[in-house]
């Protein structure tokens, strides 16, 4: 089992109570404009995700309500979840937020903008 197909199984039961549907979940083999996307058969994370950890679970976390609650858009209920959801899983390591920008101070000092410029959390 690959890495995000256990962190997946492991959020679905810690948080979703078993019920998000079953999908193909794996890193995409190219940069993608998007943080991650989630469709009926699969999710995929951008490859930038694979050297933040913590930025990557709370992006799983993400696709996955969206898979949950079959909802593109981040209505209330999304939102709402989606806070209780990192609330529990961060806890006291601060929030999604917090690790989404020290991922984009490290890429900018790096000279990442090539993957900053697709206007990041457009995903989200
Ligand atoms: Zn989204």
């Amino acid at each position: 089992m690959t890495y995000l197909e256990q962190m997946f199984n492991k959020f679905n039961g810690d948080y979703f109570g078993g019920r998000v549907p079953r999908l193909d979940i794996r890193f995409s083999s190219l940069h993608i404009p998007e943080w991650g996307y989630c469709c009926q058969d699969y999710i995929i994370i951008s490859p930038v995700l694979k050297k933040y950890q913590l930025a990557c679970e709370g992006i799983v976390i993400h696709e996955m309500i969206h898979a949950y609650l079959y909802e593109d858009d981040h209505t209330r209920p999304f939102m709402d979840l989606q806070r209780k959801i990192n609330k529990r899983h961060f806890g006291n390591k601060g929030n999604h937020a917090i690790h989404f920008d020290k991922m984009i101070k490290d890429l900018t000092k790096r000279g990442r903008y090539d993957i900053l410029n697709h206007n990041p959390l457009g995903g989200l």
